[in-house]
């Protein structure tokens, strides 16, 4: 990267993150992603190879029944189902 497109930083720092995929309300997270981070807005850059890898890994879980490693439950929520705070004094 030379420039963050959000916000101008030209600095940027090898990084390694937590990537998740999301198609067809399907998931997949990949740990220790490599990418570029802005070093001033944390926002993050992959190369495209890099996600293309992710989309094949993706394919090969959710369209050809490759077994898991390891996985995780995450609670889905509607937010007018968890409104819990009605009545905010400002
Ligand atoms: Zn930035």
């Amino acid at each position: 990267m030379n420039i963050c497109h959000f916000c101008g930083n030209m600095n940027f720092k090898q990084s390694k993150v937590q990537y998740t995929y999301k198609r067809n309300n399907k998931y997949i997270i990949v740990d220790a992603v490599p990418c570029e981070q802005c070093e001033f807005c944390g926002e993050q850059y992959f190369e495209a190879n890099v996600l293309k890898n992710i989309e094949i890994e993706f394919d090969a879980i959710h369209s050809m029944g490759k077994s898991i490693k390891k996985k995780v439950v995450v609670p889905i929520e509607a937010y007018t189902d968890i409104n819990h705070i009605t009545n905010v004094s400002t």
